[in-house]
């Protein structure tokens, strides 16, 4: 593929949140500061021409490899991105429920505590706030069965700006060698770090 191998990849995100929005999924890979977050598209992503937008999901047991990159107006900036994520329920819910098609955004992610939520807001053990015990030292949740000693759940804001993709794949390691974006990825960033 042209000019492929020269672009830079990119993993300096903390991972990949899908959720539903604006009636389609949303793909949001997620950064621990907005400016940040900002910053890349303006510097990278705002460049992509939106029809050749790729995204690649390449299953590797229980993980996979986040694989997205397109062409740029601008080459000079232009970056691929990938990381190594755990399957989530999140994960299994955009493969089960795309569609062929995604948006694209980029967003924040922070944790919140139970001073900084509303009563409704669910905790990372699945039960609400109002579940969890009063007082500010300690909130374990009441729920019987449940292990959660402190209410935490986390927070995810979508920045506006979104390209959409069309072009989504969910591959095998072993057919990665079909796919220029996917190999390329893996081979730079796998098999020949592993050489
Ligand atoms: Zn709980
Ligand atoms: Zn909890």
């Amino acid at each position: 593929m042209s000019g492929q191998s020269t672009i830079p990849w990119f993993s300096d995100f903390l991972g990949v949140a899908y959720r539903y929005y604006d009636l389609r999924m949303n793909v949001v890979p997620l950064f621990s500061e907005r400016k940040k977050a900002t910053n890349l598209w303006n510097e990278t992503i705002r460049w992509w021409s939106e029809h050749s937008i790729k995204i690649r999901f390449v299953e590797t047991g229980d993980d996979y490899w986040f694989v997205m990159g397109a062409e740029s107006q601008r080459p000079q900036s232009n970056k691929s991105f990938f990381k190594i994520l755990p399957k989530s329920e999140h994960y299994e819910r955009f493969k089960r429920g795309h569609g062929g098609e995604a948006f694209l955004r980029l967003g924040t992610f922070s944790k919140k505590y139970k001073k900084d939520v509303k009563d409704n807001a669910e905790c990372n053990c699945g039960h609400i706030k109002e579940d969890h015990e009063e007082g500010s030292d300690y909130d374990a949740c009441l729920m019987e069965d449940c292990e959660c000693k402190k209410f935490e759940t986390f927070q995810v804001i979508l920045l506006k700006k979104k390209k959409t993709i069309t072009d989504i794949e969910f591959l095998q390691e072993s057919q990665v060698k079909d796919d220029p974006l996917a190999w390329n990825c893996l081979y730079v960033n796998k098999y020949q770090k592993n050489e």
